[in-house]
């Protein structure tokens, strides 16, 4: 030890404290020696002032040692206190020692070595113990920044929670306007289509030119619009959890045959060759034949749409057994790959400019995935800029009913991405 190490030495007997002093001095150890002859004087040092050892007589004038371990101890004062016991106190070293005495050593016993040992274990000692409790203090410290912030956490948690809350009754809020909106103008559109079909029928010899083709015009756009609203009631109804499929047997073959007739003139408009590829054993599956008459009226008007010449083609398979797959593929103008991975969300359209040459919502590949979803099937895309597109769905030949407990769960706006 290199340091001067302040020590204060409790004796009322001035031979006995010099001796201590003799032998400290002898130790070789650097110390800087206070002394004081009662315990009261005692306890006004060790609460003054910081020390690295107190030596104490067993036999003060006022209390005996054992009080002054006590009293120090409850002060909260660490240091280490090394009792010097008489002859015939040392049957009480025990009581000591559980009173919070360092260590005790006989006055008799008192040389230069054994006191250096002493004072040099006590000072080990204290300085682990003061590590141990800074350690102790600091492990205090982040154990209660850590509760803290668990406190914040668990803070911010329940506000996302009440925030989710918010916006899902928000977006079922949304949901529900949306589909009442689109109920309700379907309506009065439907009397705009009936109506001015009646005209074109009936009246053809009585309209000029000029009128019918405004009629077409009112015919045209009430049918485009028509379309819209019935992809928004459609998301919202997916998004509700309220579009439910009603499965029933039917031939894959005559539905994707029928729906490309419907389509074919669209295609000859632009000049496109419409090709089928069927490779089925069986065309007998279990879906709801409608819903998948709309996957393919998407897909098939988007590879029209998208294509200027070549060619657009349906390819049906049966990859397993119990699984079936059918492609759209065209040769068009191609999804750039950073597009790829936006295309299925709703509202998203590779040009959203206003002056974009396509028309449409930007609703039917949303739809589309959520239906193939729904139908315990997947949709994947692969495209080339400039070279065309194929969309793959792969579906169970046999679609399995929705438990009860599914039926009007909503579906996760995640899978909805919109
Ligand atoms: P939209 O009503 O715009 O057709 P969709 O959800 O059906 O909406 O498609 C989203 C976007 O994906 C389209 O706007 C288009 O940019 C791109 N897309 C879809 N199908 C094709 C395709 N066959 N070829 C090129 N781009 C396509």
């Amino acid at each position: 030890m290199e340091e001067t190490l302040r020590v204060l030495v409790v004796d009322d007997d001035e031979v006995d404290r010099m001796a201590v002093d003799r032998a400290l001095a002898k130790s070789g150890i650097a110390t800087e020696l206070l002394e004081v002859s009662t315990c009261a004087e005692a306890l006004v040092v060790l609460q003054e002032t910081p020390l690295d050892c107190v030596f104490l007589d067993y036999r003060l004038p006022d209390e005996d040692g054992l009080t002054l371990v006590q009293n120090a101890r409850r002060m909260g004062s660490r240091v280490p206190l090394v009792v010097l016991t008489g002859q015939g106190d040392e049957q009480i070293a025990v009581e000591l020692m559980k009173a919070g005495a360092t260590d005790y050593l006989s006055k008799s016993r008192v040389t230069p070595e054994r006191l250096g040992q002493i004072l040099r274990s006590a000072i080990r000692v204290y300085r682990a113990e003061m590590q141990v409790v800074v350690a102790n203090q600091q492990l205090r410290e982040s154990n209660e920044l850590l509760l803290r912030k668990n406190q914040e956490l668990e803070l911010q948690r329940q506000q996302i929670q009440l925030q989710n809350l918010k916006l899902l009754e928000a977006s079922r809020l949304k949901s529900q306007f949306l589909a009442t909106m689109s109920h309700e103008l379907r309506t009065p559109l439907n009397a705009i289509i009936g109506f001015s079909q009646l005209l074109l029928r009936r009246s053809k010899g009585s309209l000029t030119p000029h009128q019918a083709d405004m009629v077409e015009r009112i015919l045209n756009n009430g049918k485009h619009l028509l379309e819209l609203l019935n992809d928004i009631l459609d998301l919202s109804k997916i998004e509700a959890g309220k579009l439910e499929l009603k499965p029933e047997y039917f031939n894959l073959k005559q539905v994707v045959n029928a729906t490309l007739d419907e389509l074919r003139s669209l295609a000859e408009e632009k000049h496109l060759t419409l090709e089928t590829r069927f490779d089925l054993h069986d065309p007998q599956i279990l879906n709801d034949a409608n819903r998948l008459r709309q996957v393919l009226v998407n897909l098939l008007s988007n590879a029209i749409k998208f294509t200027e010449s070549g060619k657009v083609w349906v390819e049906v398979r049966e990859v397993a057994a119990d699984r079936i797959t059918i492609t759209v593929g065209d040769t068009g103008i191609g999804i750039a790959p950073n597009d790829l991975q936006h295309i299925f969300e709703a509202f998203r359209q590779v040009d959203q400019t206003t002056t974009r040459k396509h028309s449409g919502t930007g609703l039917g590949l949303a739809i589309t995935s959520s239906l193939v979803q729904m139908m315990q099937g997947k949709i994947v895309v692969s495209s080339q800029l400039g070279q065309g597109s194929t969309f793959q769905v792969e579906l169970p030949r046999h679609i399995a009913l929705l438990p009860a407990t599914q039926e009007g769960k909503p579906f996760e706006l995640s899978t909805l991405r919109l």
